[in-house]
């Protein structure tokens, strides 16, 4: 299929692609890395009048330390550069070990971060991760800038907090907190295929063993990233243990989730899946933490 007839335009700055914005409204469409938007074009499931190619604006690509020792990363930052970005590696090993899940490296080296985040596929695995580090996004319009958390970002099916007008830019990931463990995991029936459920995980563990802080974010299995916020308050305070993973995992998956059935998989497999990968998520966080406090 081809697409339907569209307006193309190509600024090189950032205000020059706002003010497009600015003037077509909900006519007009962002091009980042194309993958998702490209074949939604061509099925014709969209139909954008007006194209606005991110491709030629440079200062949209980064990754950079923040002063906080924090992220920052830039909305057109390819996945692939992600993926193999030492800073990330070190500053963000829960991004790290999520990017190689995302489809194939073909599409990696298009696609990217901010595009990801932007379409907002419940079963991509960047919008979760984001969540579970607690990362905040900034959106840039006409008018000025606004900072946003990313798990206040997502308003449903394929839908974000972005206005017609607005552009997210910039994705903030906080600096890793001292004692985190984190964890990334996921299951598709093909490595490259969507997953059929996944999970992120930030744990924070105290020299005691105590959970000081945890973020849990389960993918593909509601409209958006969903938190498991009935697990996450059961663990916060309390000791790790096999006992205690066991009863959270049990939470995120009857109570914390209401998977949907599909062609790929039915909601009691799903329910299945999330509880055996939060399981497994928070022991490896829980031992990863334990080794980071003993070798520090
Ligand atoms: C075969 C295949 C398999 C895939 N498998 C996976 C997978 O397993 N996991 C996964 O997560 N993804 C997967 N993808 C999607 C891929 O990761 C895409 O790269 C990503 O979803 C979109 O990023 P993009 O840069 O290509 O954005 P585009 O396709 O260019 O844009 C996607 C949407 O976001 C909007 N947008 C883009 N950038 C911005 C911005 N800065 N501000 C505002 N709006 C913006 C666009 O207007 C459009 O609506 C797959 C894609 C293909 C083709």
């Amino acid at each position: 299929m081809k697409p339907a007839a569209f307006e193309y335009h190509r600024p090189d700055t950032l205000d020059e692609a706002l003010a497009i914005l600015a003037e077509r409204g909900d006519e007009a469409k962002a091009l980042a890395g194309g993958q998702s938007l490209v074949p939604a074009m061509n099925f014709r499931l969209a139909r954008p009048a007006v194209l606005v190619d991110l491709n030629r604006i440079p200062s949209l690509a980064y990754i950079a330390e923040a002063p906080d020792r924090g992220l920052h990363i830039g909305a057109m930052t390819r996945q692939r550069s992600t993926e193999r970005s030492p800073l990330v590696a070190g500053r963000a090993p829960l991004l790290f070990e999520a990017m190689p899940w995302i489809a194939h490296p073909q599409i990696r080296n298009r696609g990217t971060v901010g595009g990801s985040l932007a379409h907002a596929d419940p079963a991509a695995e960047l919008p979760a991760v984001m969540v579970a580090l607690d990362a905040r996004l900034v959106l840039r319009g006409a008018n000025g800038l606004r900072t946003i958390p990313a798990r206040e970002f997502y308003t449903g099916l394929l839908s974000t907090a972005l206005a017609p007008d607005e552009l997210l830019t910039e994705i903030q990931v906080p600096p890793r907190p001292a004692g985190a463990g984190e964890a990334f995991m996921e299951v598709a029936r093909r490595h490259g295929d969507f997953a059929l459920v996944g999970v992120a995980v930030q744990l924070v563990l105290d020299q005691a063993g105590t959970c000081a802080s945890v973020r849990i974010a389960l993918l593909s299995v509601g409209e958006g990233p969903v938190s498991a916020t009935g697990a996450m308050g059961e663990l916060a305070g309390a000791r790790i243990d096999p006992g205690r993973i066991e009863a959270a995992a049990r939470t995120a998956a009857e109570t914390d989730i209401d998977a949907p059935g599909d062609i790929h998989a039915s909601a009691a497999y799903r329910r299945h899946l999330a509880r055996v990968l939060v399981r497994r998520a928070l022991a490896t966080a829980a031992q990863r933490a334990t080794r980071r406090r003993s070798a520090a």
